[in-house]
């Protein structure tokens, strides 16, 4: 790791490869997690209903069965499975049927090359910069299953609010008492605002992955993290929101899940967080 670190001509590279590998299997778990999820969920309501047992094969696995056309079926080859240059060659285009594969594919590898590319040149080639890249990697898989399906399982949730807070015993990032109270403080503010809309128009504004999601991030950002944290997905929601209304009109757009802001939000404050909060206090003339 000090190698890296000495020769980031080597080291920036290396963790932009490692991003786009990363990336494509992270195109995997959003692609696979919720349809597997779901699968669960119907053979669980099936046994509470008493229904009889019915045939109804499992959807693949996410590490076992390799990647195929999700059209044609047809297995891909190794050359036809790198990140990015292979989606650019075939022209966006299956090489076999010539369906058009989605450009989720290439984005969300491009997007996992360039973020861990920022956790290197942040956090440095040790343990932070690491742990900054598992905390990307599981943020950007939610913000994937969230847009596509409006779910953030616990299955990943819950897991990085446990890594959070195992950071924070060491101290990595923040100390384990901004941890707890953030994570804490993270699930219950949205929480709040959930039953407070809820009482108030009888309508659920919002998912309980969500109150998860954010009780994760306060554990990656400490207490003092978490209302940045809100005030900047808040933010980034009215303006992607407007813009999005102004180009679909109101009939056409259909509400964005909140998780992909909160996701955003949450990796900024944990990334600049404290040079956030400073070069708003100089601009509002408070210190
Ligand atoms: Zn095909």
């Amino acid at each position: 790791m000090a190698f890296l670190d000495a020769h980031p001509g080597l080291g920036y590279p290396a963790a932009a490869g490692l991003g786009l590998l990363v990336g494509s299997f992270l195109n995997v778990v959003i692609l696979r997690l919720p349809r597997r999820l779901e699968w669960q969920w119907r053979r669980d309501a099936r046994e509470i209903l008493e229904e009889p047992e019915l045939y109804d094969p499992p959807p693949p696995g996410i590490v076992v069965e390799g990647s195929h056309c999700p059209h044609c079926k047809k297995p891909l080859r190794w050359y036809e499975n790198i990140p990015v240059l292979s989606w650019v060659v075939q022209g966006g285009k299956c090489r076999g049927c010539k369906a058009p594969i989605s450009i989720q594919y290439p984005l969300v590898e491009l997007i996992t090359g360039l973020l861990f590319l920022a956790c290197v040149w942040r956090f440095g080639f040790g343990w932070k910069g690491f742990g900054a890249m598992l905390l990307t990697g599981f943020l950007v898989a939610l913000s994937g299953i969230d847009f596509r399906t409006k779910l953030l399982p616990d299955q990943l949730t819950l897991p990085l609010l446990w890594l959070g807070l195992v950071a924070a015993v060491e101290n990595l990032y923040v100390g384990h008492k901004s941890a707890l109270l953030g994570a804490m403080a993270g699930y219950l503010s949205l929480w709040s605002v959930y039953w407070v809309f809820k009482q108030l128009t009888g309508k659920e504004g919002m998912g309980h992955g969500d109150f998860k999601l954010l009780a994760a991030l306060g554990a990656w950002v400490g207490l003092s993290g978490v209302l940045p944290t809100i005030l900047l997905s808040s933010l980034a929601g009215a303006v992607v929101g407007s813009i999005w209304l102004a180009v679909k009109g109101r009939d056409k757009a259909t509400p964005i899940p909140f998780g992909p802001y909160l996701a955003f939000a949450g990796w900024i404050t944990f990334f600049w967080g404290t040079d956030l909060v400073a070069a708003y206090m100089r601009f509002a003339g408070l210190a």
